[in-house]
């Protein structure tokens, strides 16, 4: 899976000027992609949700600045963990959803992230794992300690969340997700800017060796 680098920079670029962030979330069947996208969306918990994938789009401030967030919720097969193309180059960040209680959901989070790390480095494109269901402690297959230790092992973020039990959870996901966002554009500009710097400083150096 390759991603052509120009357009996705291009795509990215034009995100930031428009004030947009693309989120793709993914996980497998189940976990609770959209009760967290409907939750973050209405602050409400309906329960049940079908099996449709959809692109929401949201106005939010988040430190003094309107920023649009556009959130796709993806669907995949049973035990899926495919990425495909489109959603690589589409994602300015990525939330990966595990449910707790279901260590195949876990695995494929892992699968997942080789796959996305293999065309898109952290310094491209945050990934936030979300461990979802955490009111089901009684059900328990996977500790917050494999989760927590899967994301430092691959630079993500982590959270621990109830779509079920609470908005404030949840709402702390999307605007951390939002932050690497923006944390990652800055870092691109001011290292663009440093790369200039240093293509002048050669072109004077170079051109001064050759007098
Ligand atoms: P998706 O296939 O990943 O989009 O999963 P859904 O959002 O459709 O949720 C699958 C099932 O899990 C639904 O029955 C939800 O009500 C349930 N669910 C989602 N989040 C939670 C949660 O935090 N706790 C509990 N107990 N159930 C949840
Ligand atoms: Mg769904």
């Amino acid at each position: 899976m390759v991603v052509e680098e120009k357009s996705r920079v291009e795509a990215m670029e034009g995100n930031q000027q428009r004030g947009e962030v693309n989120i793709l979330l993914m996980g497998a069947h189940n976990v609770g992609k959209t009760a967290l996208t409907v939750r973050f969306l209405t602050r409400r918990f309906i329960g049940e949700y079908g099996d449709m994938e959809s692109v929401y789009s949201r106005m939010e401030r988040i430190h003094g600045q309107e920023i649009c967030i556009n959130i796709w919720d993806s669907q995949v097969e049973e035990k899926g963990c495919w990425v495909s193309e489109k959603q690589l180059q589409w994602a300015d960040g990525m939330i990966l959803v595990y449910d707790i209680c279901d260590r195949g959901s876990f695995e494929a989070v892992r699968q997942q992230l080789q796959l996305i790390r293999r065309s898109r480095k952290p310094a491209s494109c945050p990934v936030v794992i979300v461990a979802n269901k955490r009111d089901l402690q009684h059900r328990r297959r996977v500790s917050g300690e494999e989760g927590r230790l899967l994301a430092l092992t691959q630079c993500c973020c982590f959270f621990e969340v109830s779509a079920a039990e609470t908005y404030h959870g949840v709402l702390l996901v999307f605007h951390r997700m939002v932050d690497l966002v923006r944390e990652t554009r800055a870092l691109r500009k001011s290292s663009a800017g440093v790369r200039g710097i240093v293509r002048s400083m050669s072109a004077v150096f170079g051109k001064k060796r050759a007098e």
